[in-house]
């Protein structure tokens, strides 16, 4: 017998359904399921035991949890104090700011991450990859900051840990045993950083990360905002090392904007042996870059995701945690129109991005994960177009935002920038 039942809704925008959840898990999808039976556990993070066990969706759309694939939960100052930036642009100048304020500031917090994650949860977020700084100066603490705050929320958030070496690797020594360290206290990816353009080793740079993934049978994610050929050089040497290793599936480009820098033929040569090596992709709408090529990446089965990378840090004061505004912003940039688009747009945000966050399936379908978030709109580019706030949210089966409230991991407080 299923524990939840999500009565009305409308997966994708189609004919109204009603999904019944059990073990964390859609069990049924269909019009008049039967209610959970009254003895079942209530599955809620609330307080007491009072939460429903049936969820009116009155019509709306149900769309799988939004996927954030690519965010720095270790950094935000999300729901505290205004921070001023100091001022630097580049991403060298962030770097060296970022590591001479962070400890005044007390990043990484435990707090601020743990409300940044119910801030993604209360924008229809339940599964993310964040990526988490790993030098000399922090070592793993941000990695346990960020542990600690997905406890706080009960494991609402599934997440996906890149231990980053913001700082770089070669030039830095002894970042490479760090990053063995934290595959060693569980990161799921290692990450890295412009091979070429902060490092000025790509060689060594990617074969030292490439070397401790393989040993530890882990993912690895690089950061690339080289650009023009110089990131396209560099995208070849991950492409190789991806496929020497075996690590094919598990290795991804994060921003990569050189490829819609490109001459078309190029372009086209490259995306064949990214995806022949398979090379995945998580990237933002990024403002003043020529937006990559997504379509084509998509037609040759590339693993994409979207995410809201820093969100109020001391490299950027924007962002909402919104991973669906992400996906508007994208689908603008792209001229996108049809509603065909607009929703494949929501699935990069969603669905699409399964494989980034460890899942095979993440969809509204019977044997996926229950983790669903309720639109209102009257189709998936209308929902799309307007990101409504996010009322209702469903986590591994169990209610994590009710009426606009996050249920999991607090104490009821009002989150900064909360849309409701
Ligand atoms: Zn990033």
């Amino acid at each position: 017998m299923h524990s939840l039942l999500i009565r009305d809704v409308r997966p994708w925008g189609g004919p109204p359904v009603d999904l019944a959840v059990e073990d964390g898990v859609v069990r049924g999808i269909g019009p008049g399921l039967a209610p959970p039976a009254n003895d079942s556990a209530p599955p809620s993070f609330g307080p007491g035991s009072s939460r429903p066990r049936v969820v009116e969706g009155r019509g709306r759309i149900a769309l799988p949890g939004l996927v954030n694939a690519h965010c720095h939960v270790d950094k935000t100052w999300w729901g505290g104090p205004w921070v001023s930036s100091p001022g630097a642009s580049t991403v060298e100048g962030r770097i060296a700011q970022e590591r001479e304020h962070r400890d005044r500031l007390g990043i990484p917090d435990p707090d601020a991450a743990t409300r940044m994650l119910r801030r993604f949860l209360q924008a229809g977020t339940t599964a993310i990859r964040t990526h988490v700084d790993v030098d000399p100066g922090v070592g793993l603490r941000g990695i346990e900051a960020v542990r600690e705050a997905g406890e706080r929320v009960g494991g609402a958030v599934a997440m996906e840990v890149v231990a980053f070496p913001q700082d770089g690797v070669v030039r830095r020594p002894g970042v490479l045993d760090l990053l063995d360290d934290a595959a060693r206290a569980g990161a799921d990816h290692l990450g890295g950083l412009d091979p070429a353009g902060i490092d000025r080793d790509p060689v060594r740079q990617l074969d030292g990360i490439f070397r401790v993934a393989e040993r530890h049978g882990i993912g690895v994610d690089v950061h690339l905002h080289d650009p023009g050929e110089l990131g396209s050089w560099q995208a070849e040497l991950i492409a190789e090392r991806a496929a020497a290793t075996g690590l094919g599936g598990r290795v991804t480009i994060s921003h990569g904007f050189f490829l819609g820098e490109l001459p078309e033929r190029r372009r086209l040569e490259l995306l064949d042996v990214l995806a022949e090596a398979g090379v995945g992709w998580t990237t933002v709408a990024p403002l003043g870059r020529p937006p990559l090529p997504l379509a084509e990446m998509a037609e040759r089965g590339m693993s994409l995701g979207l995410g809201t990378d820093g969100v109020r840090d001391l490299w950027s004061p924007f962002g909402d945690g919104d991973v669906l505004r992400i996906a508007q912003n994208l689908a603008a940039m792209l001229r996108y129109g049809t509603d065909e688009d607009l929703e494949r747009a929501a699935r990069w945000a969603s669905s699409a991005a399964a494989p980034l966050v460890g899942r095979e399936v993440h969809d509204v379908v019977v044997g996926a994960p229950a983790d669903l978030v309720l639109l209102e709109g009257e189709t998936v580019g209308d929902a799309l177009t307007a990101c409504p706030p996010r009322r209702t949210v469903v986590s591994g089966g169990a209610l994590v935002v009710e009426d606009g409230e996050v249920l999991a991991g607090g104490s009821g407080e009002v989150l900064a920038g909360g849309g409701g």
